[in-house]
C-alpha cells in the first residue's frame, strides 16, 4: 500500500507575471498523480535574495498531501518548473519564473546530492517560515525547531502579505 504523506512546497517567481506562475502552480501541484492541494498560504512579496539588480519575488508555501517519494516528487516539481520554461543559469538565486522547493516531506531527513529535506535555507528564510506559520503555527522543522521560535531569531521583516481575494 502507497504511503500517504504531507508535505510543504515552497513556490518563488520574479518574472513574467510573478503572482500568475504562483497561482498557476499551486493547481499544477494538485495535478501531480497521488498528490493533492491540502492548502495554500497567501501570496507573499519579498525582496530577492542574491543578486538585487531583479524583480521582487511572489511566495506562497503550499501543503500537499503524497503517494509519491521524496525522489518522486522532486522530478514532478522539476516537471513543472520547466512547463514554466524555467531556465537555469550558472548565476545562483538570479530571477526566475518559478521556483519550486520541497522544504518538508513528513518527518524526513534526507541529505543526498539531489535532495537536502528540510530544505537547507528553511531556518533563514523569512519568505518561508511566515507562510508556513501562517498554514500551522505550531509547526515543528525536524532537526531545526519550531518556526514560531525560528520566526523569532530572524532580522526585522521585509515581507509583506498580498490579501486572499
Ligand atoms: P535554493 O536551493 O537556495 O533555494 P534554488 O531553489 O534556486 O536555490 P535550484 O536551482 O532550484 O536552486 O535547485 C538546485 C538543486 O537543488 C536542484 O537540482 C535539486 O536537486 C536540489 N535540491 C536539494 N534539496 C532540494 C529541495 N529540498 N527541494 C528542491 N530542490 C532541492
Ligand atoms: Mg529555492
Ligand atoms: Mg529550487
Amino acid at each position: 500500500m502507497t504511503q500517504v504523506v504531507d508535505a510543504y512546497i515552497g513556490l518563488g517567481s520574479n518574472l513574467s507575471d510573478p503572482q500568475q506562475q504562483v497561482t498557476t502552480a499551486l493547481q499544477e501541484l494538485n495535478a501531480i498523480p497521488d498528490t493533492c492541494l491540502v492548502e495554500a498560504s497567501s501570496l507573499y512579496v519579498s525582496k530577492p535574495m542574491g543578486p538585487s539588480d531583479q524583480p521582487d519575488y511572489i511566495n506562497a508555501v503550499a501543503k500537499i498531501s503524497t503517494g509519491l517519494t521524496p525522489e518522486g516528487l522532486l522530478k514532478a516539481l522539476q516537471g513543472i518548473e520547466q512547463a514554466h520554461q524555467r531556465q537555469r543559469k550558472d548565476e545562483r538565486w538570479g530571477p526566475r519564473t518559478l521556483d519550486l522547493d520541497i522544504i518538508l516531506f513528513a518527518e524526513e531527513q534526507i541529505k543526498t546530492q539531489s535532495l537536502q529535506i528540510p530544505h537547507y535555507g528553511v531556518a533563514e528564510r523569512e519568505f518561508v517560515l511566515i507562510p508556513l506559520q501562517e498554514l500551522q503555527p505550531d509547526l515543528i522543522i525536524p532537526g531545526k525547531g519550531a518556526v514560531a521560535s525560528l520566526i523569532e531569531k530572524l532580522p526585522p521583516f521585509k515581507l509583506s502579505k498580498i490579501n486572499k481575494n
